[in-house]
């Protein structure tokens, strides 16, 4: 079977970093190899090196960003547990059911769509709750919404933070902005493929989890003997890491540490300027509140009487580009477009331009 090679410029999965690729190809190792741990044990350094902090249970989870989600709240939130939610786009809502199920008491705060995050209102919300959550980049609207205010107010309660498009992508400093817990993906700015969830806790987060999460999976006390807590020695099975896709991971991890991770955030800041002037240039209309645009996810408006989904999939047969529909009540009137990892650079901004140029006509 030989498969069309696309050019991902959708809110994710991105075309990953050729490292990463290559690295899918290296001799399967077994998930206790002491070479396999080795990486494992570099793949979580650099994990805390591009999350900016250093907590010592640091690693890629075994699923994808929404698991990432759903550990951050299993190992800290039980029944009646307060849970102050900021929602400003899908994955904020997607908070909100998560905690719920763990019984938590959800304190939502919506925000506009396409807005960012107030944190004056979200910290007035309750007078105690036990986890503040927010998404740093929602990939539902485009928007970057900041987390240091949440950070230096959150009194006693601990700051979750979603990761998933901002990693990789645009500066992210957990410990300076007081985050206890964060997750990422491994398809979008981190330039690997879908499958892995990069997440980290800190000790005093570590200190507050309840005692027996409801998932067995996902029970970060459980996985600290094969991964969090690991020293080399005297680790024990818990589940079958995915050990190619460890490997891929950190060659991508790598790779954008041998380019330096300012210089990553630069190119994707370059490119997503090019990317939002030359929109604007075609005479299209962005979405995301200004000051806020993420670079490497920009939301557009669909002109009137143009078909969103027709314009997709003419991108898709006749120029082997993907880009992204909007969400909720945007699904038709927004598209979304990716510049994340490999793809931030001006030959894909080019390309998307001319593409959209031509199928508009
Ligand atoms: N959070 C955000 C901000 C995301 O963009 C995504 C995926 O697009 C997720 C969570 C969920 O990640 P996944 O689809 O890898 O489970």
């Amino acid at each position: 079977m030989s498969l069309r090679a696309r050019t991902l410029l959708g809110p994710g999965p991105s075309n990953p970093y050729p490292e990463a690729t290559v690295a899918l190809g290296q001799p399967l190792l077994g998930h206790l190899d002491p070479v396999f741990l080795a990486i494992l044990d570099e793949t979580s350094d650099r994990l805390r090196h591009v999350f900016g902090t250093a907590n010592r249970r640091t690693l890629p989870l075994s699923a994808t960003g929404s698991a990432g989600m759903e550990a951050a709240f299993v190992n800290t939130v039980g029944p009646g547990d307060v849970v102050v939610v900021a929602v400003n786009g899908l994955f904020g809502e997607r908070m909100v059911e998560v905690a719920s199920r763990c019984g938590a008491q959800v304190v939502r705060v919506d925000h506009e769509w396409g807005q960012p995050v107030d944190a004056e209102r979200v910290l007035a919300a309750h007078p105690a709750p036990k986890v503040i959550a927010a998404v740093h980049a929602e990939t539902s609207t485009g928007v970057r919404s900041d987390l240091e205010p949440l950070g230096a107010g959150k009194g006693d309660a601990l700051l979750l933070a979603d990761c998933v498009t901002s990693l990789g992508g645009i500066p992210v400093q957990l410990d300076d902005w007081g985050v206890d817990l964060a997750y990422s993906g491994s398809q979008k700015c981190l330039g690997v493929a879908p499958g892995l969830a990069p997440f980290t806790i800190s000790d005093r987060a570590w200190g507050r989890r309840i005692g027996k999460p409801q998932s067995w999976y996902l029970d970060l006390g459980l996985l600290g003997g094969y991964a969090g807590e690991a020293t080399g020695s005297g680790r024990t099975y818990h589940h079958t890491a995915p050990t190619g896709m460890v490997v891929s991971l950190h060659a991508g991890l790598g790779r954008i540490l041998d380019e330096g991770l300012d210089a990553v955030h630069a190119r994707h800041e370059e490119a997503g300027r090019l990317l939002h002037a030359g929109l604007q240039e075609l005479g299209l209309e962005l979405f995301a509140a200004e000051g806020y645009r993420l670079p490497e996810l920009t939301t557009v408006k669909v002109p009137d009487g143009v078909h969103s989904a027709a314009v997709r999939k003419e991108l898709l047969e006749r120029f082997d580009i993907e880009i992204g529909g909007g969400v909720g009540a945007h699904a038709t009137t927004v598209w979304r477009i990716g510049l994340m990892g490999a793809n931030a650079t001006p030959d894909k901004v080019a390309l998307v331009l001319a593409a959209l140029e031509d199928v508009l006509g």
